[in-house]
């Protein structure tokens, strides 16, 4: 079978030629894999600067955001069934008895830094025809959610994200507990997403099912695709270069809370900086290693005490958030069909994938595709 693989001894990616996997242990499930959606992170371990090699191998498997089919289950397997479309957890739990979170069942907490995570660290990903993985890490797709599905993995981001935060902003007195994200004014919530990548996209979805106004502060200048799903899903596009200091400090300091989904520290940090009482400031993103920047600590720490604010950060995700993420598509998909459709630029064949993977073919969110879906390639 075919496999998009990453050899970072020789700094190549290939499509490489491996044996179908086979199920060996009674409660594993084998996929026909369908979609796998390219990302950031993928781009970072094409270009060598992210990702660990599993043991003993010189190549990794990529791709961690996916949706297959399953052809095939073993003997113990109780909860998919064969054609049922699923979407597959990424992060494994380290093997450490004292590590709590991964006892528990959240590796995405693990405290040893053992975990493994499939197509990225330490473990073989999903750019490929078949995979074999346990039926607990596997999540049921409706099958109307076929052509969007594969959104599943990043929006667990979000997902996260928001459970994280239900809890931080209850503790706001004069917030209605019952309604923990609105005021008992009556006063919306404000939220700003930082970028307007696939992340932050995603998570303006999730801030628009609140009511609130919620805003997406990125570079490129409107009209482009991006601030076209925006609006459609009726928050604002603000690009960088289009609205004046003065707006910039007025949003930011207004904002209940901020979504950071740039991976752009020096971005981050602008915006923390003018950050207002007690706004929660959420980052998503792994940045790049560059050189040290000198950031003004004082304003920082002062502006954190004074004002009231949280500053949390976000890996994800545990299996609630993937049953969260696939509900919720449902709930895009009906309500804002074609912005949420327009997440997905364009598919590709697998012989495509090194370009996919090296950034050359622009757009919000490109996908893999082994089997065609029923809506049509935008290219
Ligand atoms: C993936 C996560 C992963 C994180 C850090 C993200 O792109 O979606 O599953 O935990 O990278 O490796």
């Amino acid at each position: 079978m075919k496999a998009v693989a990453v050899f970072p001894g020789t700094k190549e990616i290939k499509v490489i030629d491996l044996e179908v996997p086979q199920i060996t242990e009674p409660d594993q499930v084998k996929l026909r894999m369908l979609d796998v959606g390219v990302c950031g992170t993928d781009k970072e371990i094409c270009s060598f600067q992210y990702g660990t090699l599993p043991a003993g191998s010189d190549y990794l498997v990529i791709g961690h955001e996916s949706l297959g089919e399953v052809m095939e289950v073993g003997p113990a397997v109780s909860r998919v069934k064969v054609g049922d479309l699923v979407v597959t957890t990424v992060r494994h739990p380290c093997t450490h008895p004292e590590c709590e979170p991964c006892r528990a069942g959240f590796p995405d907490f693990c405290r040893t830094a053992d975990y493994t995570e499939r197509g990225i660290k330490g473990a073989h990903g999903f750019m490929t025809e078949f995979v074999v993985d346990s039926e607990r890490n596997m999540h049921v797709v409706p099958p109307e959610l076929r052509d969007v599905a594969v959104l599943t993995e990043p929006l667990t981001i979000a997902e996260k994200a928001k459970e994280q935060i239900l809890p931080i902003q209850r503790r706001l007195p004069w917030l209605n507990p019952d309604l923990p994200m609105r005021a008992q004014t009556g006063r919306k919530l404000q939220g700003v997403v930082l970028g307007a990548g696939p992340v932050g996209l995603l998570g303006a979805f999730v801030l628009a099912l609140t009511g609130g106004e919620i805003y997406v502060y990125a570079l490129p200048p409107a009209p482009n695709p991006a601030s076209a799903i925006v609006e459609a899903i009726g928050a604002t596009y603000l690009s960088k270069g289009k609205i004046t200091e003065e707006q910039r400090k007025a949003l930011f300091s207004n904002v209940d809370l901020v979504y950071e989904a740039t991976g752009v520290s020096s971005l981050a940090f602008e915006a923390w900086q003018i950050l207002g009482p007690y706004s929660t400031f959420i980052f998503t993103g792994v940045p790049s290693q560059h050189a040290p920047k000198e950031v003004d600590t004082d304003t920082l720490m002062r502006n954190i005490v004074l004002n009231n604010q949280v500053i949390i950060g976000t890996v994800n995700a545990d299996s609630k958030a993937f049953d969260a993420a696939i509900r919720d598509l449902g709930i895009f998909h009906q309500r804002w069909p074609d912005a949420v459709r327009a997440l997905i630029t364009s598919r590709f064949a697998v012989e495509e994938a090194q370009d996919v993977l090296l950034g050359k073919t622009g757009g919000i969110k490109n996908v893999i595709s082994f089997a065609p879906a029923s809506v049509p390639s935008a290219r």
